[in-house]
Order: C-alpha cells, then structure tokens, then sequence
C-alpha cells in the first residue's frame, strides 16, 4: 500500500523543503520498521520544482497473523484463508494510516524547527493513493474531502481491466489537490478520513480512540457535514464511544461559535435590541423569566430543572424563592456552566443554600438518568438552538424518558420579527437560533409532542402581545395527563 505527496515550489521557496517538513530528508530513502511490516519512505522527484514524498508500506500478512495482529472485530479469528489472503498488501487501509502517524508524526503536529513559516503556511499539495478501499464510493470520498478545502478526483478501479464486464472493484484512486491547506492539516485529514472510507480497522477500538479523533480531528471535523458518519466509522461503529465523541465536538464547536456569543446565546435576543424595541421598561428576558416563575409557582414544583440553563439567569431567580427546593441547571457548553457558578458563586454559598442547586454539563439530545423524577423541567430560549433534524431526540429525552410532570417550553415567535426595529427582515433573531417558529408551528409541534408522549398543553404569550403578529416570545405549559387527572380527582 501506497501514498505520495507533492508539493510545487520555486527558487525562493523550493519543494524541497519537503524534507524538512516531513522530517525526511530527500535523499535518504528510509526504512521504519512497524509491528505489521515495513514502511519505507523515498522521494521519486525532488527539486526546486517539484518534490514528492512516498509512503510504502509492506505488510507481511503472515506475520500479522503469527503476531495475533490479524483477528477480526472484537478479536474473533477471521476465516482461516482471509487471513492470509486479502487486501491488506495493497490497499490503503487504517494500517496505512497508523504508519503515517507513526513514520510522520511531528509533520503531523506541525512541528518544524527548520522552517517554522512553511510549516505553518498552506502549500500547494497533491496526494495520491492508487488503491484506497472505500466503503460508499466515490461519491462518499467527495462528501469527505470537498468541504475541507480539496478539490477531488476519485475513479473507481476496475476489477480486472481484462475484463470489463466484472464490473468496478470497491476501490478507488484518489487524487487530491489543494491550495489552501497546512501539510499538516493534510496529513491530519489522511489519517482519520483513510480508515474512514476503508470502515474496518485492524484492531480493537478502545476509549483513547475518542481522543486520537479530537486530536487530529482539532480544526476541522467540528462542524464537518460528515461528521456523525466520519466519527462513528472512526470508532468502528462503536455506540458509546461515538456518543461521547459527539458530545466533546458539540462542546468544541459552541465554545468556537462564542466567546462573545455566549453572552448572546445565553439571552437568546441581545437585551438592548429587545430593550430598544420594548414600549415597557422591562427586558424581554426578564418578562420571560417572570412567566417562567409564574407557570413554575402555579404548577406547584419544588424540584425543578433548568435544561439549557446558559449562565444561570434563572436558576438565580429560583434560588431566590425556598418553595424550589432542588434546582438542578444542565447544559452542553461547560464555559456557560463555568459563568453560571461564577453568576451564583457557588464557591462562598452558605451549605444549606448549595445544598439546594446543582449545575451539571450534559447534552439534551441524549436520555439521561440524572434528569428523571423531577416536578418540572424549563427549556426556556433552547430548542431553537438544535438543529431541527436533531430536535426528536430532546423530545424524547425530555417527555419521554425524564418525564417531569411539567414542562416549560419558551421559543421566539417569528411573526414578531417584524415589529424588532433592528432586525433587518427575514433575519432570525440570533445568529445560533436554527429555526424560528410561527404561533401555528409552535403549537403544531407542541400538539404532536403532547400527544405522543401523554402531556397536555396550554399557551401563555410573553411581552406585548400584538394583535396582528403576536408576542415576542411563546411559552408552552405542558403537563403530564396522568398527573393532571389526579390533580382534578383530588
Ligand atoms: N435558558 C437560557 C439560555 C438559552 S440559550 C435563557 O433562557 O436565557 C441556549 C442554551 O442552550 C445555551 O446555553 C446552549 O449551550 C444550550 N444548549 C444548546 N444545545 C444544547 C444541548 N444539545 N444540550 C444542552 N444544552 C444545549
């Protein structure tokens, strides 16, 4: 198996520096020897021009086998003869990707003391795997290589070239071109997306895996449109490791979106651009939270859950009132969970008041055991930060499977849009916000849930409610049926 890299340059900037980058000199060709085989790196063209670097790795399948290296998933021995027979010679597979980590690894951190510019500069690169097994065609190998910047060329290889008719083989050869990548990043690329498209690793996957995928995913796989499928093929398939490798990329791309925004997403509405467009002096924040503790005090809870509680305005406000005797606030972005402790400094706070709140870091997109048996759960200005294809998965986390008595659901209402000043039209009111609702949508949804899950649902509108478009924010009580027929019995 085989790959090569080129690069171009010129008098001032030779391809050649290359060598330095990869930390193999063009001159040398060298020998590494891995648990599996051979590698071998050599340059076949190495001037001022043009400089290609190749890695050629000899697997001994033998040798694999002798070295128990050879076994299948989960260690079961594979068929006798496919051990012996079978790509693993030729094609690029994750062992391929395992040698290029291992025979490049500073090139692959970017480390290059000779020439630190060239390192950090993007160059113009060229790679080509003559044979790269991939699982889900050409089609899939552009769905993963186009959006990092490369442009693509992914033929499928014939089975026999003799014999046309048996049709394509499942490899193909890909060639890719860019000019606005790192080496470095490009070799990172290589080294998750190989194993990826070959989509059977030649050893057992365990929990560093998770890490690795961080490591070498860090720039460009939060936020990659493959990135469920490039995780959950990089960790074989793995459930429980996929999920928590989701859950960190979720993490890293919303602490990347922020910085300044997590101000702004915790309030959902900037205040002054709601302040700006108010009659009454009082934020719109602050009328939710106040219709929030209203709905909260009617429905009778005591132990309460704030999902998507941001920087804790409002389990500030809840600790305030003793009838809240757990409050427990959940989100995913733990520099939110980090401004909220600070908010309710939680480090100086007597124990009995402590005693009664807790901040967890959690995705509500997952069912989780901690949120079952409480009086009421708030998602107050969250579901329209999901995704909408991901939305099912909270409903059913939060009413179908922790299943508090009450849910409090806030949301912007679209219509309003319009009466906001400062909000250019057809624009959402946070650039986070992935969707928002109309008054019949919200209720459409709100109906559906409630109908699936055993709640009824009543509407309270929150700020001015326009006769025309409506109020700013819509809020749905929702209650669990069995309870509120025992409410009515008593
Ligand atoms: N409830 C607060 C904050 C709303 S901003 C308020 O009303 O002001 C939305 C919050 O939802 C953010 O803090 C964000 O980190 C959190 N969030 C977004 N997706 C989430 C998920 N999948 N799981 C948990 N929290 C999430």
């Amino acid at each position: 198996m085989f790959l090569t890299i080129s690069t171009r340059g010129d008098a001032a900037h030779p391809a050649t520096d290359l060598g330095y980058l990869l930390h193999k000199h063009p001159d040398k060709a060298q020998k590494f020897s891995t648990s599996y085989g051979t590698a071998h790196v050599f340059y076949p063209e190495a001037d001022d021009r043009r400089c290609t670097a190749a890695l050629l790795l000899e697997i001994d399948p033998v040798a694999l086998v002798r070295r128990g290296k050879g076994k299948g998933r989960g260690g079961a021995p594979d068929a006798a003869l496919a051990q012996y027979v079978n790509d693993r010679p030729y094609a690029a597979s994750s062992l391929l990707a395992v040698a290029l980590s291992a025979v490049f690894s500073s090139a692959l951190r970017a480390v290059c003391t000779a020439r630190p510019e060239r390192a950090a500069t993007p160059l113009p690169l060229r790679v080509e795997v003559p044979a790269l097994p991939a699982r889900g065609g050409p089609d899939l190998v552009r769905q993963l290589f186009e959006p990092l910047g490369w442009s693509v060329s992914a033929d499928p290889v014939p089975l026999d070239t003799e014999f046309p008719q048996w049709g394509d083989s499942r490899y193909v050869r890909l060639v890719l071109e860019s000019e606005k990548l790192t080496l470095a990043e490009a070799l990172r690329h290589l080294y998750v997306l190989l194993p990826v498209l070959d989509d059977a690793k030649h050893y057992w996957v365990s929990s560093d895996e998770v890490d690795k995928l961080l490591r070498a995913g860090a720039g460009w796989l939060p936020g990659h449109p493959e990135q469920k499928l490039i995780t959950s093929r990089y960790l074989s398939r793995r459930w429980s490791l996929t999920r928590q490798a989701m859950e960190r990329l979720e993490l890293v791309r919303l602490a990347e979106a922020d910085d300044s925004e997590v101000e702004a997403i915790d309030n959902a509405v900037p205040e002054d651009t709601e302040a700006a467009a108010e009659e009454k002096p009082a934020p719109l924040a602050v009328q939710r939270r106040e219709a929030i503790l209203a709905a909260l005090r009617e429905s009778g809870a005591a132990r309460v859950l704030d999902l998507g509680c941001g920087q804790g305005q409002l389990v500030q406000e809840l600790l305030r009132d003793v009838r809240f005797t757990e409050i427990v606030g959940v989100d995913v972005s733990m520099r939110a969970l980090t401004i909220a402790s600070r908010r309710l400094r939680l480090d100086r706070m007597g124990e009995r008041q402590a005693s009664r709140i807790r901040l967890v870091q959690g995705s509500l997109a997952y069912t989780d055991n901690r949120l079952r048996g409480y009086d009421a759960a708030v998602l107050s200005e969250v579901i329209e930060h999901l995704d909408l294809p991901r939305l099912p998965a909270l409903e059913y986390a939060v009413f179908g499977h922790a299943r508090p008595r009450t849910v409090l659901v806030t949301t912007p209402n679209v219509e309003y849009n319009v009466r906001w000043e400062t909000l250019p039209a057809g624009h959402v009111r946070h650039g986070d916000h992935r969707f928002e609702w109309t008054r019949e949508e919200f209720r459409g949804w709100a109906a559906t849930v409630a109908e699936r899950h055993g709640y009824v649902t009543g509407f309270v509108p929150v700020g001015p409610d326009d006769p025309e478009v409506g109020p700013p924010t819509q809020m749905a009580v929702f209650h669990r049926a069995d309870t509120e027929k025992e409410a009515k019995a008593a």
